[in-house]
């Protein structure tokens, strides 16, 4: 038996967390996708929300949802509000909810800006941030009482029925 998930909700935007996460995890193919929307926008910034599951201090991401990044400005993001609430609708009395956004920084440097800490504010929320070089590097950090805490990346190979070889 698994545990029930203990997130607390106090509004559709606003959940409470019950531990500090410490890891995100993500599929090879959201990387992929993240990958190339980065590559895609640059140079601007790709942005777009993080759909999934908490488990302790684990995150679990089941889907990436790419939205339109309505800045006019190269170097922030901001998502359309419409794509946010489409996803909390979808995800009202499931296990899944939004667990985050992610974005791209076309300056290469995968690691929270000024811009985004003026930005944040939601306690536990995940911030994947992918800095678009030569290659493109994610991290990812959650913002907890006033920083950003950087989070493990684990990346979990694909559930496809094949076996190798
Ligand atoms: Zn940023």
């Amino acid at each position: 038996m698994h545990c029930a998930l203990r997130v607390l909700r106090v509004s559709p935007s606003r959940a409470i967390l019950p531990v500090m996460v410490s890891t995100i995890t993500l599929s090879s193919a959201h990387r992929v996708q993240i990958e190339a929307e980065a590559r895609a926008a640059f140079p601007k910034e790709c942005c777009g929300l993080l759909e999934g599951v908490r488990d302790g201090n684990v995150v679990r991401v089941i889907a990436v949802h790419p939205a339109c990044n309505l800045s006019e400005d190269a170097d922030r993001f901001e998502i359309d509000p419409a794509i946010q609430f489409a996803l909390m609708r979808a995800l009202r009395d499931t296990e899944r909810e939004i667990l985050g956004c992610y974005h791209s920084h076309p300056n290469g440097k995968a690691e929270p800006s000024p811009r985004d800490r003026e930005g944040a504010g939601e306690e536990g929320f995940v911030w994947l941030i992918a800095g678009v070089a030569a290659d493109v590097t994610l991290r990812a950090f959650a913002y907890c009482g006033g920083e950003f805490i950087p989070l493990v990346l684990s990346e979990r190979r694909a559930a496809s029925g094949r076996s190798p070889g």
